[in-house]
């Protein structure tokens, strides 16, 4: 019983709640070198290079869309190695933070 008089008493204290439940921290910035999730801006050709680059069987896939081929990154599987980024010469990839600033 005495333990516990002896931790509210120090720890217990107005400012070390306020301080613990209203605790901030600066966000954290993403790294320019950081590599995300590739994304599908633009019209794919279907020259399935991108397909063909990736190392991980099934992190992207061309699916039948309105009757044409568009790319899907399974993110379940995709590494984030962005070689399909840099397979795909006509920019239709791109990554997720890119398109993200592009807006
Ligand atoms: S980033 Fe890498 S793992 Fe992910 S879909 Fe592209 S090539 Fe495949
Ligand atoms: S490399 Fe680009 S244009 Fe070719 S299939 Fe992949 S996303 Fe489409």
């Amino acid at each position: 019983m005495s333990s516990l008089i002896w931790y509210l008493h120090e720890f217990a204290r107005s400012e070390w709640i306020k301080k613990f439940l209203f605790a901030k921290t600066k966000p954290v910035p993403t790294p320019p070198r950081f590599r995300d999730f590739p994304v599908v801006v633009g019209e794919c050709t279907e020259c399935k290079a991108c397909v063909t680059v990736c190392p991980v069987p099934g992190a992207i896939t061309l699916s039948h869309i309105d009757e044409k081929l568009i790319p899907v990154i399974n993110v379940g599987r995709c590494i984030r190695c962005n070689l399909c980024i840099g397979a795909c010469r006509f920019g239709v990839l791109i990554r997720k933070q890119e398109a993200g600033s592009t807006n």
